[in-house]
């Protein structure tokens, strides 16, 4: 596929290579063809300021000026995600011995997960440059937001998910009818088959495999809307579920852009990963002070987050020590101990992604490395209503009684 002169990309000019820097023009690729290391957009970012961005509308699209999408994206029918809301979690802050926390709540977007940002800006991308069907291997929650996105956008989705998904997520992707396929396999195999589809069929988008790098660029829309929300400030330490990697990454380079275009003040900030331990190796390689990440085979409830090879993992490595921050990871216990506390003190009830995140918060607490008294922000990137079964075994009702007033009395809950 060639891309036309007509292409209009937005702001962005060509890709570059994370590992050489050698730049290629924009189109359907992403993998260097010097040293096979994945491609990033490059930009020339025109007169960016908050009064444009905070005159666009309440999603993704208010920050159009600084994606890889075309100027006219919102007169496409489109799913319109982002601008989640940004909770004030003092709650929770106090029950952790934190001075001032809050929770992105990512579980508001369109299927209820952060998930719906980057598939809206690679279909939007994707359809720019000239493909049909809107495709992907995911770990559930990419499934719903393509299978959504493109019954929306009106195209075909094709989507490939492990066979040992949470039901709900198998149920909430069928719903949207697209091409749905469980795979015998866990998602490193659902991924390379993919890779191998889309090395066949040219005209199929994989949005995290060949249409990556304008996909990874819909992450940066988290970063953009925490700091607007905090009034165009950055925080001082945020704390990001980590699965390829790609969001946290993301989420550094979008407060890097904020910087450099002086859209809020210079100054340092600490990002920190999240895993669980039972798919951990990026948190392995952060402690064993290693620059490679020793893929693993994963056992965890977090499935979201249960990429064994993830493809960022270098990257989030490289920010975490650049920022001074750190990876930690959190056993299955943790996690369900996670999402109840979180449910308990703000009543948010986040999927197992945000039960790691939350349990790493704790653990990063305990342990020193997070800072009690500076601000802090934490992601919760997806609705606990798909993962049902993570804490079913451990909630119930408080009683079960008889209509009547005696009965309430003998139960002894007044
Ligand atoms: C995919 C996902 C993540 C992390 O995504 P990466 O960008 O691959 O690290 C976090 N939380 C939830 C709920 C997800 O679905």
């Amino acid at each position: 596929m060639a891309i036309t002169p007509a292409t209009d990309l937005g702001p962005a000019t060509g890709l570059i290579c994370r590992e050489c820097g050698a730049s290629r023009d924009l189109g359907p690729h992403y993998a260097c063809e010097e040293c096979f290391g994945p491609l990033e957009i490059a930009y020339d970012f025109g007169a960016v300021t908050r009064a444009s961005i905070e005159s666009g509308p309440r999603n993704i699209w208010r920050y159009r000026g600084l994606l890889p999408v075309p100027s006219a994206i919102t007169d496409t029918p489109n799913t319109e995600p982002g601008f989640t809301r940004l909770v004030r979690a003092d709650n929770l802050a106090e029950s952790l011995g934190l001075q001032s926390l809050w929770v992105k709540d990512d579980s508001g977007n369109p299927t209820h997960s952060f998930k719906d940002r980057v598939v809206a800006v690679a279909l939007a991308a994707a359809r720019e440059l000239g493909f049909k069907v809107l495709a992907c291997p995911s770990t559930g929650n990419l499934a719903n937001a393509v299978a959504a996105a493109a019954a929306r956008a009106g195209i075909r989705s094709a989507v490939f998910v492990p066979s040992n998904l949470e039901a709900q997520k198998i149920i909430t992707t069928a719903v949207y009818g697209g091409t749905f396929v469980t795979v015998d396999g866990n998602y490193d195999d659902v991924n390379r088959l993919a890779s191998e589809i889309a090395g066949e069929q040219d005209d199929w988008a994989f949005v995290n495999v060949n249409v990556r790098p304008y996909y990874a660029e819909g992450s940066k829309t988290l970063g953009y809307e925490i700091a607007e929300q905090l009034g165009w400030r950055l925080p001082d330490q945020i704390v990001v579920p980590v699965a390829s990697g790609s969001q946290l990454t993301k989420i550094d380079k979008a407060f890097q852009e904020l910087i450099k275009l002086n859209l809020v003040e210079d100054k340092p900030y600490r990002v920190f990963g999240a895993q669980a331990t039972g798919c951990a190796p990026v948190a392995d390689a952060f402690k064993a002070g290693h620059d490679v990440i020793r893929p693993v085979k994963p056992d965890t409830i977090a499935k979201s987050l249960a990429i064994g090879n993830p493809a960022d993992g270098p990257y989030v490595l490289d920010v975490t020590r650049r920022t001074n921050g750190a990876v930690e990871d959190v056993t299955d216990d943790e996690v369900v101990e996670g999402i109840r506390l979180l449910a308990r003190t703000e009543g948010i009830f986040g999927e197992t992604a945000g039960g790691v995140t939350v349990a790493t918060l704790r653990k990063l607490i305990a342990s020193g490395a997070l800072d009690p008294s500076a601000e802090t922000v934490i992601i919760n990137s997806g609705d606990g209503l798909k993962t049902l079964d993570a804490v079913a075994p451990v909630v119930a009702p408080s009683a079960n009684i008889a209509p009547s007033l005696e009965a309430f009395r003998a139960a002894g809950l007044a």
